[in-house]
């Protein structure tokens, strides 16, 4: 059987393990920066957490750029050379803030990046300092490589290359990047311009009915934050009245929660057919009914493949527009009867929903006669985004996954939430997420994700290293 060349194949696994070692380090001195988003006053942590990464790259021969629209809010930015035969750049998209991590619940401290159980232990593990590491890690094999032959790594073409390679860690990625990839698209688009780029969500492994899977992030939901304000009639609490402002809303946002119908969007109509096929029999079956425009088959299916709840919930945010109310505000003293109660709405929509379409569905969902006492206003907004999946980057993503994990199924997916992808997209830059990590069997990555113990392992990103040099050195080749 011929084997497949992969370019990491040249560099010789002590090397690699040199440079897996370094990545650990990097990204340990990352997780103890706590680059906390909300920063508090006068918080410098994403400017520290940039300059850290500055000097990783300085370190192997890099030049960098430092941004910083407000003080403390730092974003660092650099380019690697290509030849420039190949096309247009590729960008590596990373981010440097983390959400806050409150100690009480956690068995490691948050920012103390400890070792141990064959893990990484702190905030931004997972999101998304690991992989900031690893795409550091990725320049710096290059710049060495470069060295080695020769050239100045700060100004020469990396061997090889024929594209460049962007590289963007932004701030503010947490909350909305106005501060970070927002402002940037706005006033330095140069250094985001490119013909593709890798993001986070995606890439890593998931295993269901003893098969694995690399769900690589081919579209993301778009997001309408609604502001519902109810009206009801002030009273004196000793005589309970139905038009109770508090009562209204609660029935408001009981019928917000109702699911709502499914809708299969192309992405993830891809998404079930891979995983069916590859899984085969009864529980493909079942697979396949996941995606019926039936939303009780849908969800009977759901149940049936006992998949686990963490995977169900993502599952049905996947098939649908979703309304999450998640602040609800109403009355000024015990006894007396609110006139007036506001609802906050999380609402996140699929690709080919739009605003209008979205307070089209709340406004169905609340129905009279409760709408006549209420409004309903967006507060924010952004559309969802899609890649296509028909590129030479995105099958480099597919073939480079196969040839690092034989057993291991590349399938394309929505994501359920927003990223830095929503400014990209702006720049018509195709993203995709990709962050590849194999996983051991079980692991419950999802809620890693802004959750207590967030952790990323050794062996995790001794995998995703290689694997992400060799789609950069593909797509830049
Ligand atoms: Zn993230």
């Amino acid at each position: 059987m011929a084997t497949i060349a992969r370019p990491s194949d040249a560099t010789d696994s002590r090397t690699w393990d040199g440079a897996h070692a370094d990545l650990i380090e990097h990204l340990r001195t990352l997780i103890r920066i706590p680059s906390v988003n909300p920063p508090p006053a006068d918080g410098d942590g994403e400017l520290l957490a940039a300059q850290a990464v500055a000097a990783m790259l300085a370190d192997a021969g890099i030049p960098s750029e430092i941004v910083e629209p407000t003080p403390g809010r730092g974003s660092v930015a650099a380019r690697v050379r290509g030849d420039g035969t190949g096309g247009g750049p590729l960008l590596l998209l990373s981010h440097l803030d983390v959400v806050p991590a409150p100690p009480e619940r956690w068995t490691h401290d948050p920012f103390g990046a400890d070792v141990s159980d064959g893990y990484v232990w702190g905030r931004g593990a997972v999101d998304m300092k690991g992989m900031v590491a690893m795409e550091v890690g990725v320049l710096r094999r290059l710049a060495a490589e470069a060295l080695a032959a020769g050239r100045d790594p700060a100004d020469d073409p990396i061997p090889g290359l024929t594209r460049d390679i962007l590289f963007v860690c932004s701030a503010d990625e947490e909350a909305g990047g106005q501060a970070g990839a927002g402002w940037i698209v706005e006033h330095r688009p140069e250094l985001l311009q490119a013909s593709g780029a890798l993001n986070e969500c995606g890439g890593v492994s998931v295993d269901f009915a003893s098969h694995r899977f690399y769900p690589i992030g081919v579209a993301e939901k778009g997001y309408v934050a609604y502001r519902i304000v109810v009206h009801g009639t002030w009273g004196h609490g000793s005589m309970p009245r139905a038009d109770n402002a508090a009562v209204r809303a609660a029935a408001i946002v009981t019928r917000l929660t109702e699911p709502g119908p499914t809708r299969l969007v192309p992405a993830m109509a891809r998404f079930f057919a891979a995983v069916a096929d590859e899984i085969g029999g009864a529980t493909g079956d079942l697979v396949r009914r996941i995606a019926s425009p039936d939303g009780d088959e849908s969800e009977a299916a759901i149940a049936a493949a006992c998949i686990d709840e963490m995977y169900g919930r993502a599952v049905r945010a996947l098939l649908r527009d979703t309304a999450s109310p998640n602040v609800i505000k109403a009355g000024v003293k015990y006894n007396v009867i609110p006139g007036v109660a506001e609802i906050e709405v999380d609402c996140r929509t699929l690709p080919g929903t739009d605003e209008a379409a979205m307070t089209a569905e709340l406004r169905r969902r609340i129905g009279e006669p409760l709408l006549a006492h209420c409004e309903i206003e967006p507060f924010l907004s952004a559309p969802a985004v899609e890649a296509p999946h028909d590129t030479d980057l995105y099958r480099i993503l597919e073939a480079t996954l196969r040839d690092h994990d034989r057993s291991g199924v590349p399938v394309p997916v929505l994501a359920p939430f927003a990223t830095d992808a929503k400014h990209l997209a702006r720049l018509g830059v195709p993203t995709y997420g990709f962050s590849p990590l194999r996983l051991e069997t079980g692991e419950r990555f999802l809620e890693r994700f802004h959750g207590v113990d967030e952790r990323v392992g050794l062996d995790a990103l001794r995998f995703g290293l290689p694997v992400l040099y060799d789609v950069v050195r593909r797509y830049c080749g």
